[in-house]
């Protein structure tokens, strides 16, 4: 039994998605610039996957850009925003010390190119302060950028009221939307911003394609440049394939949503329980009562998560941890570290995330498998005693 759950990091494509991807790259060949009938069929299928995308988020089809993913949405936002409002004397940027390094690396990249950036810091419920925010604005504030859900620890930040301050100071917003779409309601409208990135490859759609809604009246310098595709907001021949799997996406999360949510949600918290409950020294990361409900970060006493993690994966579960390795050493999680979490905590922690095919009888399994592997693991990092010390137990 090969148990996923690292959905977050992406997600299988659902059946209907699969029929609808392999039908369009053997029927839908046309450009969908092409006035004959087989670019016509072609950009058919790509209005209708706008519609139902649009359908998803509370939207208008046409402020639908379509992009090749979540990083690109977050890039052409960032940098289309800055570079739409420099002559304005705008060079200031605002975005939570939590984001994705798609927004996290887009702003250092302008920051050396002379924005000005400043990063909200958190505290332990990983939930962004509006105050924080407010003391951040000044009046050059070009942009403020507050994902809606976290990846790693999966709390939903307030974007209404952030973007509400944002506004109140001449800035736009933009929301990182790529874990809340399709998971949670998200109404572009109800959010109050003017740009939300999102991506299909994390609600069971398909890799390398993906969206930036753009209010109407937005003005953002595209960074792609070259033919008049997507209304002269994004260049380059569509993925058509691709966009009609999202669009199918899209249907079925309009379409299933209340019940998945519910059914996740339930999996999730039957995880989180038993875990806490069977082994000791647990604790979950981040705000409980305000996540997605699909997932639960959590921490291992006296365990590196890398460890464990490897350790899971030999019994044929996955499931990932926010840090990162690189060349042997544990880079601690960033999102952990931004909350105030200590060292330890930020390097024992794993990020459980379930979705489409998860089932009770996997959370049980990793309920019944962790207890042994955490006990094994605490046993090999023990330190040794003096001998004197051993003796006299
Ligand atoms: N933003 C968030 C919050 C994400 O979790 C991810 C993917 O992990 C991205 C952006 C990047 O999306 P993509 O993989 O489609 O480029």
């Amino acid at each position: 039994m090969r148990i996923y759950f690292d959905y977050n990091a992406t997600t299988p494509l659902a059946p209907e998605v699969t029929e609808a991807v392999m039908a369009a790259s053997r029927d839908l060949f046309g450009n969908a610039s092409s006035v004959h009938y087989f670019g016509q069929q072609a950009k058919a299928a790509m209005d209708s996957a706008r519609s139902a995308l649009a359908a998803l988020i509370g939207a208008d089809p046409p402020e639908v850009v379509f992009t090749g993913g979540g990083t690109e949405s977050d890039n052409f936002a960032i940098r289309g925003a800055a570079e739409a409002l420099e002559p304005q004397k705008r060079r200031h940027l605002i975005a939570s010390a939590i984001e994705h390094e798609a927004v996290l690396n887009t702003f250092k990249a302008l920051a050396r190119r002379g924005w000005r950036t400043t990063l909200l810091p958190l505290d332990q419920s990983g939930i962004v302060s509006p105050d924080r925010l407010r003391e951040a604005m000044t009046d050059d504030t070009a942009l403020v950028s507050v994902m809606h859900a976290n990846n790693e620890i999966g709390t939903i930040q307030p974007v209404a009221a952030l973007a509400a301050i944002a506004h109140e100071h001449g800035a736009l917003m933009h929301t990182d939307a790529v874990q809340s779409v399709g998971k949670i309601s998200v109404d572009v409208r109800a959010l109050g911003v003017d740009l939300l990135s999102l991506s299909a490859h994390k609600f069971n759609g398909p890799k390398g394609a993906g969206a930036l809604w753009i209010k109407r009246g937005t003005r953002l310098q595209p960074y792609q440049t070259g033919g008049k595709h997507e209304r002269s907001r994004r260049a380059g021949t569509e993925n058509v394939p691709a966009l009609a799997g999202m669009g199918v996406a899209a249907s079925l999360a309009v379409a299933k949503m209340t019940r998945e949510a519910e059914r996740v949600g339930a999996l999730r918290d039957r995880l989180e329980e038993g875990v806490l409950r069977s082994v000791a020294g647990t604790a979950v990361n981040g705000e409980r009562g305000q996540r997605v409900p699909n997932t639960t970060n959590i921490s291992f006493d006296r365990v590196e998560a890398e460890s464990l993690l490897i350790a899971l994966d030999l019994e044929g579960i996955a499931v990932s941890t926010g840090s990162a390795c690189s060349s042997g050493t544990l880079e601690p999680s960033h999102v952990l570290r931004a909350m105030g979490l200590p060292t330890h905590r930020t390097q024992n922690s794993l990020r459980f995330s379930l979705g489409l095919f998860s089932t009770e009888e996997e959370v049980d399994r990793v309920i019944d498998v962790l207890p042994r592997l955490v006990e094994k693991l605490r046993g090999l990092t023990r330190k040794p005693q003096p001998l004197g010390e051993h003796l006299a137990k």
